[in-house]
């Protein structure tokens, strides 16, 4: 019988420590970790998402504050939104949520963003450092969160083979990344999947550590997981359900009650990964506070 990784849990804890780390450096220096959120327009889930990420950095004594932009905002005017945030001590991360309305460039906002301040990872020089394996790099809070979870449970990478179903910049690339590099948490042998993939049940039969982050309502069917294997779901669908009381609910990228069964530790959708998304980006604000209040360590 497979373990259900309860992302929920591993994620207040994570929460916990985050909190008492903000809270010591608040008595060391004086002032508790900042986050700034900008939201341009008015797209629902982005909403959502700033919401949520507003709430859990209060609830884990974060400064936090949202910035409003309207949906028809000039490029100039966000460009000298984040130029002021950049420069504003009491932020020690921005984070610019996405996706922004198609007149703005999400390219060019996110390389604005001082790297030091760049706590979603996505600034070209945290992107490269991750890859280096450098020290100091902020990594996407989704792939950074995935390799937490595993650590937590007590998941060991190291010569494990893991596939990585899907190439994005948020999630599947930068998840490679981490995961490959020598170390703890990492040293795994790392297979990347796409939709131009041949053979992709194969390449998923033999997984190790399979995650999946495609996007397409529960894909994975049992037969593409190997007997024992540890299965992680970052896909998030809306699927309709005329039981459901809104007509509607979450499900994974993975058929999870055909694929449970066979693994060693699954995690559920919702309550796996996404909880582990918000917290790691609190924990990269925390740490971008400490470095710049008491340096490297
Ligand atoms: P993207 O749409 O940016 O990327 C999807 C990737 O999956 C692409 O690389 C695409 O291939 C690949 N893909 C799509 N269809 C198939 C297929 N049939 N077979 C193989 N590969 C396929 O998505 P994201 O990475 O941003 O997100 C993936 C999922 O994770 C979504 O459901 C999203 O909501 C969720 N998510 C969850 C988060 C969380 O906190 N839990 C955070 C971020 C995302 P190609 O490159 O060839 O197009």
């Amino acid at each position: 019988m497979s373990t259900l990784i309860d992302g929920k849990a591993l994620a207040e804890e994570l929460r916990g420590e985050v909190g008492l780390e903000a809270a010591a450096l608040l008595q060391r220096h004086g002032r508790a970790p900042g986050l700034a959120a900008v939201l341009v327009g008015e797209d629902a889930a982005s909403q959502v998402y700033v919401r949520n990420k507003h709430k859990a950095c209060q609830q884990a004594g974060l400064h936090s504050e949202v910035f409003r932009l309207p949906s028809d905002c000039p490029r100039e005017r966000l460009l000298a939104l984040v130029d002021l945030l950049n420069a504003d001590p009491a932020f020690d991360g921005i984070l610019v949520q996405l996706p922004l309305p198609a007149h703005l460039n999400e390219q060019e906002v996110l390389e604005r963003i001082r790297p030091d301040k760049d706590v979603d990872g996505f600034h070209p020089i945290n992107v490269g450092r991750v890859l280096a394996g450098l020290p100091g790099a902020f990594a996407p809070a989704t792939p950074a969160g995935i390799v937490e979870l595993l650590r937590r449970s007590g998941i060991p990478t190291a010569g494990a083979h893991v596939v990585v179903l899907g190439r994005s910049n948020i999630v599947g690339k930068p998840l490679a990344s981490l995961l490959m590099q020598k170390g703890p948490g990492a040293d795994a042998t790392v297979t990347v999947c796409h939709s131009r993939s041949r053979e992709l049940a194969d390449h998923c039969r033999r997984a190790d550590i399979l995650v999946a982050a495609i996007g397409r309502a529960r894909f994975v069917s049992a037969d593409m997981v190997k007997e024992g294997a540890v299965v992680v779901d970052v896909g998030i669908n809306r699927i309709e359900d005329p039981t459901a009381p809104k007509g509607s609910r979450l499900v994974g990228d993975v058929d999870f009650d055909a694929v449970a069964p066979r693994c060693r530790a699954i995690t559920p959708v919702p309550g796996g990964v996404g909880p582990m998304t918000i917290a790691m980006l609190l924990k990269n604000t925390v740490e971008s506070a400490r470095r710049r209040l008491e340096g490297p360590r």
